[in-house]
């Protein structure tokens, strides 16, 4: 097979376990957008997955992004770029003049320098706010018990809240940490629900994934 082949072979495989996964939970697939996180990857590997139909993708570094998306986006002004890494307040301006979905808002400090990137810019990308759903010292995210303060912060601040994001944690079942984000998300009216990668995106569909962010299982191992 071709390059373009081979990604047009797994993003159809990709899509249609999403499906299958949808119809299992009784969901509509149409409700689930599977962003492909290349991160790491070229634009040669990245351009035979848009020529296949793909349109929303991530990245989790700003910089790499900003180096990789704007040529693609030129040339493609239907694609939806997402930052599904960690944040620096520090980048929050760069981040809000290049993404169009932000899955990574997990404190204060972040949802103000958030807030004040789009102020002063005028654009205003969907936010996710990220839980510490496995309650894991390294991981980034917001503590289940800090959520209500930080979403309350984010509402106030004008961010565009949209729903919450987690990564659970590595090497366990992931269905009980899903359950739990699904469950937070409906206690405070959030539709969203970024959650779910390679190794768990069906199970995350089953439990109510509206988005599901896929690297490996479109691009190859990294
Ligand atoms: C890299 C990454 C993904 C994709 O992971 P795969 O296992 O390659 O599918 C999803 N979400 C985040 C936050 C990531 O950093």
């Amino acid at each position: 097979m071709t390059d373009s082949e081979s990604a047009a072979a797994r993003l159809a495989m990709v899509r249609d376990n999403i499906a299958l996964a949808a119809r299992s939970a009784g969901r509509p697939a149409a409700g689930i957008d599977l962003v492909a996180v290349s991160k790491t990857w070229p634009a040669e590997a990245i351009v035979p997955l848009i020529a296949a139909g793909q349109r929303h993708f991530g990245e989790n570094r700003v910089q790499e992004a900003q180096a990789k998306w704007p040529a693609l986006r030129a040339a493609h002004p239907d694609l939806v770029l997402h930052l599904v890494g960690q944040l620096q307040s520090n980048k929050a301006a760069e981040a809000v003049a290049l993404v169009d979905v932000i899955h990574a808002v997990d404190r204060p400090s972040l949802v103000a320098a958030l807030a004040k990137a789009m102020d002063a810019s005028g654009r205003r990308p969907a936010c996710y706010l990220q839980v510490n759903i496995g309650d894991e010292p390294q991981k980034a995210g917001c503590a289940i018990g800090e959520l209500p303060a930080l979403l309350a912060a984010a509402r106030d601040a004008g961010l565009p809240v949209v729903g919450l994001m987690c990564v659970p944690p590595a090497g366990i079942e992931a269905a009980p940490f899903f359950a739990l984000l699904a469950k937070q998300a409906r206690d405070h009216g959030l539709p969203g629900l970024s959650m779910g990668m390679s190794g768990d995106y069906e199970t995350a569909v089953l439990l109510g994934a509206t988005v599901v962010r896929v690297g490996t299982a479109l691009f190859g191992s990294r």
